[in-house]
């Protein structure tokens, strides 16, 4: 941080972060299912029936975008468990993909219930509440527009010991300081309290891997000019697919923030969620079984309990 020199070079980082979830926001969804050919959707739903919210838990949803998890997580527990007690917040730094989510859920039953709540914030400062910007701080809109009316967003910080699962679904590979999400993570959480992230992984299939990557790196910029009429957005997030950790290297870096990984036995005997062992290759027999690969591995779930 000698001259500043880093914190500009993360401090664009952030911006452009912000630039590409602001431009993609009202296509995000559509391009999901063209981009994953609506694999997503069966990954986040193995995500959340994994995970089995019910009982009245509070769930924070961190880079939450346009609701995805929140709205299985809360049906879950309603349709497998008629839990309507279990609350969602949905946290994200981006007010464009947080106002799309407002409008979909406008559509749905747990609308204007204490069920579901949005939360401007910061993964890797979820003490710290953001500048809400004036034309989302603003329930009033003119008389003859056509928008649909939304709630004004607000920025509250979360507070240390008062969630009992936080899940991060294709958000942490976005964020600058992947340490300070996961320290976060473990702040807020309840002791007991789970940890669980869906993120890209990589194809542990060597010529698959190969396959996907001329795939994602030729196709998906492409798909995002010809839907989404922007290039360079999905060109950055298939280099931040790149860049993200290989499974276990992410498996270690939970248990490094505190987290007891599933492959544990305290993990096994509290109930956290555990994944089949041999996935692991050699020289990673320490976090085998601390991780499921979905699709080959395209994307991959980590859970890590508190205790
Ligand atoms: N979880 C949703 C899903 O699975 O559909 C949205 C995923 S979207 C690919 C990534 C989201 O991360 C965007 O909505 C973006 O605004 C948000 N994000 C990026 N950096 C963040 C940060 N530091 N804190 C909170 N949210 C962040």
């Amino acid at each position: 941080t000698h001259f500043g020199f880093k914190d500009i070079r993360e401090e664009e980082k952030e911006t452009l972060v912000g630039s590409v979830f602001s431009s993609v926001a009202s296509s995000y969804d559509v391009m999901n299912d063209a981009m994953s050919l609506g694999i997503h959707r069966l990954w986040k739903d193995h995500f959340v029936s994994k995970l089995d919210p019910r009982g009245g838990i509070n769930i924070l949803d961190v880079a939450g975008g346009t609701g995805d998890i929140a709205l299985r997580m809360l049906d879950h527990a309603r349709l497998k468990h008629y839990d309507r007690e279990t609350k969602v917040t949905i946290l994200d730094i981006n007010p464009n993909m947080l106002s799309q989510g407002q409008k979909r859920m406008k559509q749905t039953m747990y609308w204007n219930t204490p069920q579901l709540s949005f939360q401007l914030g910061n993964a890797e400062m979820l003490g710290t509440p953001i500048e809400v910007p004036p034309q989302f701080s603003s329930p009033s809109i003119a008389p003859n527009s056509k928008k649909p009316y939304l709630p004004p967003l607000e920025s509250k910080p979360i507070e240390s010991e008062s969630v009992d699962l936080y899940t991060i679904a294709f958000g942490i590979r976005n964020c600058t300081h992947i340490d300070k999400v996961l320290e976060e993570a473990y702040r807020v959480l309840k002791p007991g309290g789970v940890f669980a992230c869906l993120e890209f992984g990589k194809v542990s299939v060597p010529l698959l891997a190969e396959l996907y990557k001329q795939y994602s790196f030729n196709l998906i910029p492409t798909l995002g000019q010809l839907l989404a009429g922007d290039r360079d957005s999905y060109q950055y997030l298939i280099e931040s697919i790149e860049r993200f950790p290989t499974q276990p290297e992410f498996a270690r870096m939970i248990s490094r923030a505190g987290f007891h990984l599933p492959n544990s036995q305290v993990a096994r005997d509290l109930g956290l969620p555990s994944f089949p062992k041999g996935s692991a290759t050699r020289g990673d027999e320490d976090v085998d079984g601390a991780w499921e690969d979905l699709t080959l591995g395209i994307a991959s779930i980590w859970t890590g309990i508190k205790l």
